[in-house]
């Protein structure tokens, strides 16, 4: 019996996990919440996936000819497991009601730690999230740090990391947001909350990270320095790099590409759906191995990254799949990971 997947929220994140449940053989994705009439749920209803709405606002919505199956509340109490992606901190608002139903869920990186029993990246930590009720999907700055951390960690043994964060203003849509001509330190403290974040997943690294604001809204670029536990050769890490599908090395001098631009042009010119690089970049050319220390530089496709996580995470608490290599397969078959076309 495939399980049963509503989609709470149905904004940047929320549509693309929707969409990621769709091509999944063993999940049934049984509607997305809205609470407004906007062009997104114009966009579900155009998919002819099944919209639900808070109680009392079901004529707003069909009022705009957005036709409406049911409120929330009735979405939730047929789910076996709620991706809830809605805007931070409404994760843990909403929790109530996922436990009312004892329904499962999956919360964003918007949330804090504590909404969940879990934070969870699939390279890292999938084993830990088996069977649990609530689990957290950290940021897509996390995220992306912690593929390449989990990945060398496994491989050759990791003992520091200091990650500078280069970070989107805001995402293409968000028509308010900044910063429009500056860059933000973000915070002006160090060090910045994602080092913090990566500890909840991967305990026991020394890790300071920093991060500002830039006015771009197409992905984050990050450099990278790491100590390990011992020397490895600049093929080593290649060869970690190479293990998963999850991490794309970009050779910047085949392409003659240097700039997330190029990138996100190369997945618009090959037809990705929504030009989404689910992947880690790693930047090939920049990747510097010098005894036990590593350098390099990667891309973070902000509004796709977590989507594949969001897809392991329905696997791992529901145990429909009890190992991370199962579902990371599945995950990345399905949804085209690793290869661009
Ligand atoms: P978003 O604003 O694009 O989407 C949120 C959606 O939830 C919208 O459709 C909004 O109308 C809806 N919504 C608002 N209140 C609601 C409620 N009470 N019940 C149901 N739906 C409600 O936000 P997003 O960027 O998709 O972010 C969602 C979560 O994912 C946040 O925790 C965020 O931190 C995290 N996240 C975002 C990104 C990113 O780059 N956008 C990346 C990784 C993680």
């Amino acid at each position: 019996m495939k399980v049963k997947v509503a989609v709470n929220g149905y904004g940047t994140i929320g549509k693309r996990v929707a969409d990621a449940v769709l091509k999944q053989d063993d999940m049934e994705l049984i509607g997305v919440a809205k609470t407004r009439p906007n062009y997104e749920a114009f966009v579900a209803v155009q998919k002819r996936i099944p919209l639900y709405v808070p109680s009392g606002k079901e004529k707003d919505f069909e009022e705009k000819g957005l036709r409406v199956s049911g409120t929330i509340e009735e979405l939730i109490s047929r789910a076996d497991v709620v991706v809830d992606a809605t805007p931070s901190g409404v994760g843990a608002a909403n929790k109530e009601l996922y436990v009312k139903h004892g329904v499962k869920a999956i919360f964003q990186g918007g949330e804090k730690p504590n909404v969940a029993e879990v934070s969870f990246s699939s390279l890292c930590n999938y084993d830990e999230a088996l069977g649990k009720s609530y689990v957290r999907v950290v940021s897509c700055n996390t995220t992306g740090i912690l593929r390449a951390l989990c990945t060398l960690n496994r491989y050759i043994g990791l003992e520091k990391a200091r990650v500078f964060i280069v970070r989107r203003g805001a995402d293409p849509k968000e028509r308010d947001k900044g910063p429009i001509n500056s860059v933000v330190l973000d915070p002006p403290k160090l060090p910045s909350h994602h080092g913090k974040d990566v500890l909840t997943v991967l305990r026991g690294i020394d890790i300071l990270t920093a991060a500002v604001a830039v006015p771009t809204t197409l992905m984050h670029t990050h450099f990278v320095h790491l100590k390990l536990k011992h020397n490895a050769s600049r093929e080593d890490v290649l060869s970690a790099f190479s293990q998963t599908r999850r991490i794309m090395m970009v050779d910047s001098s085949i392409l003659d590409a240097k700039s997330t631009s190029e990138i996100i042009e190369v997945a618009r010119d090959l037809g990705r759906p929504r030009y989404d690089i689910p992947e880690l970049i790693v930047w090939l050319d920049s990747i510097t191995v010098n005894g036990d220390e590593v350098s390099f530089i990667q891309s973070v496709h902000q509004e796709a990254i977590v989507v594949p996580e969001n897809i392991d995470a329905i696997r791992a608490v529901t145990s429909i799949e009890s190992t991370a290599e199962a579902s990371i397969r599945k995950t990345d078959e399905s949804l085209g990971i690793g290869r661009w076309i």
